[in-house]
């Protein structure tokens, strides 16, 4: 199996070039924050619990985390692997992710941060709150996300960088080109 997390600040494209590497390498494509998106428009007990958290732009508990991706992990018995997307945000959920993979003999197979500053970062998201109308691209909201990304989920590096699975590239650029290049760390893991 292909374990692979795309890991970056809110903004850095992870999305779009998740979607494109699920496909490209027939890999399962998980993103939390579209689950918890779903679950708020559909009302669910889930999206009830964590609506107002995700409004205020502040992270939602890691033990819900948990649940979720353990639920997206049975989903999927017969996946080759997987592109984490918005997950791991926390060292608890890194080790949690640890745990759920080592019961089916997995590890993290690769971790690649795409890399784009606070600044570049503010200006997409507020061009994208014009179109996509998220409730929490408002300026306020993004500023706090930033600011949880720095302090909650920047240390992961230092983390996956100690395990030695930790590579990062420059994010700022055209789609096809972000994609070539993360497809070029792949193919050398994979
Ligand atoms: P972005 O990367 O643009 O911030 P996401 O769609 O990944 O957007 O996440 C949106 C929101 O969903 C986050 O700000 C957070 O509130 C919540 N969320 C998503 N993934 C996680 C996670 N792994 N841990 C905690 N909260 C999460």
């Amino acid at each position: 199996m292909f374990n692979f997390i795309l890991f970056g600040p809110p903004g850095s494209g992870k999305g779009t070039q998740s979607v494109k590497i699920a496909e490209k390498y027939n890999l399962v494509h998980i993103s939390t924050g579209d689950i918890f998106r779903k679950n708020i428009r559909e009302k669910t007990a889930l999206g009830l619990k964590v609506q107002s958290i995700i409004e205020k732009g502040e992270l939602v508990p890691d033990s819900l985390l948990i649940e979720i991706l353990e639920d997206a992990l049975q989903q999927h018995p017969k996946a080759k692997g997987f592109v984490f997307d918005g997950f791991p945000r926390t060292i608890q959920q890194a080790n949690d992710l640890d745990t759920l993979l080592a019961r089916k003999n997995q590890t993290v197979s690769l971790v690649l941060a795409l890399e784009v500053g606070d600044k570049e970062i503010l200006t997409r998201l507020l061009k994208r709150a014009e179109t996509e109308g998220r409730k929490d691209d408002t300026k306020e909201v993004i500023e706090n996300r930033i600011q949880v990304y720095n302090n909650q989920t920047q240390p992961l590096i230092d983390f996956y960088k100690t395990k030695k699975k930790f590579q990062s590239l420059h994010g700022i650029g055209g789609i096809e080109e972000i994609f070539t290049g993360v497809c070029k760390f792949i193919d050398q893991q994979i």
